[in-house]
């Protein structure tokens, strides 16, 4: 590491990460994340507008303000909503995002009814009890039409969980169980993208300490609807640049690593551009930024979403490997390092 680098503090980025997982938020319902966020923007004299669709922008100016940086992280996560209540007065769901639903099955979980009453429950297979299995139910598949929420209050009717003041539609939210370990993985479901956030305030941090000043004039866009693909629809008119801050997928036959910052060098929606790429891999080796590039079918970030959706940007996406992407989440604070020094070094960089 260089001595004129800024230096990120793990140790805010891990306390932001738990704080901001600890606050539930699905696309729909992210304004109490959302509120909080800008608190801590408001901590670094940046200024937040809010969209119409309640997203938050800061926006930090640069050297140069005739072209701009965009970068996005979402605190949306993966959750449920309540699709049917069903004549036992249990609950069947509507997922939101892509997950496995045996990842979540036993997992407890919180229901926020439309006039603000929470509900605490379970999310458990049709057939949980193994003493009383038959030979029919025993191996039957544990998916969407054969889970529902145990609620942990009395009732076993429609009607009674109707008295409740839960509605269709009121979103579910799972546990994100997080933990740091002695030697440095960092676990959760939500790494996706709450770490993501915390590495963005990471960067930004260190810059302010040193009174490091950005290259450009850079919105830092905290999308709420990325789950569902359509997360940043307003993108400022001066934006030349969009990077995605979101997690690199580490699994077999990919080249993503626990330890290092990955680079997007395609996903399911689009290829990003080579040119911001190049520089985004050169940036890292200048640095000795352990960096991974590499390409994923079953994916879009904010940026790539952003793109297809015709906006007129030169697209990259980059972030922490993370292992189980989706279901229990790990990475390495080897690997938020890396990713929050990138940030860094890209964003005192010129736009070339
Ligand atoms: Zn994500």
């Amino acid at each position: 590491m260089l001595d004129s680098e800024p230096k990120i503090d793990i140790e805010y980025v891990k306390s932001l990460t738990r704080e901001l997982l600890a606050i539930p938020s699905i696309a729909g319902d992210c304004d109490e994340a959302t509120q909080r966020i800008a608190r801590e923007f408001e901590k670094y004299d940046i200024p937040v507008a809010e969209t119409k669709k309640r997203a938050i922008v800061g926006t930090w100016r640069g050297r140069d303000d005739e072209r701009h940086r965009l970068v996005a992280a979402h605190v949306d996560t993966l959750g449920a909503t309540v699709r049917q209540i069903k004549p036992n007065g249990r609950l069947r769901l509507y997922p939101i995002g892509g997950f496995d639903w045996r990842a979540f099955e036993g997992e407890n979980c919180t229901v926020r009814t439309l006039f603000g009453r929470e509900h605490r429950g379970t999310l458990m297979p049709d057939h949980a009890s193994r003493h009383a299995q038959t030979e029919s139910t025993r191996d039957e598949a544990h998916d969407m039409e054969k889970m529902e929420v145990r609620l942990d209050v009395e009732t076993s009717s429609r009607e009674s969980t109707e008295a409740l003041g839960i509605y269709c539609g009121d979103p579910v939210f799972f546990e994100p169980r997080m933990e740091v370990t002695a030697e440095g993985y960092v676990k959760s479901r939500f790494l996706d993208d709450k770490l993501g956030i915390a590495i963005l305030f990471g960067a930004m941090k260190a810059m302010k300490e040193r009174a490091l000043p950005l290259a450009h004039t850079s919105h830092f866009y905290i999308s709420n609807y990325e789950e569902i693909g359509h997360g940043t629809p307003v993108i400022p008119p001066k934006t030349v640049e969009f990077a995605s801050i979101d997690i690199g997928v580490v699994a077999e036959g990919h080249t993503s690593d626990e330890r290092a910052v990955t680079i997007l060098a395609r996903d399911g929606v689009t290829p990003y551009d080579r040119k911001t790429i190049r520089r985004l891999a050169r940036l890292a080796q200048t640095n000795e930024i352990p960096f991974r590039v590499d390409t994923y079918l079953n994916y879009g970030s904010d940026a790539s979403c952003s793109v297809k959706a015709g906006n007129d940007v030169r697209a990259v996406c980059f972030g922490p490997g993370v292992e189980a992407t989706h279901h229990y989440e790990r990475t390495h604070l080897d690997s938020v390092m890396a990713s929050a020094r990138l940030l860094t070094a890209w964003l005192a960089d010129e736009i070339t």
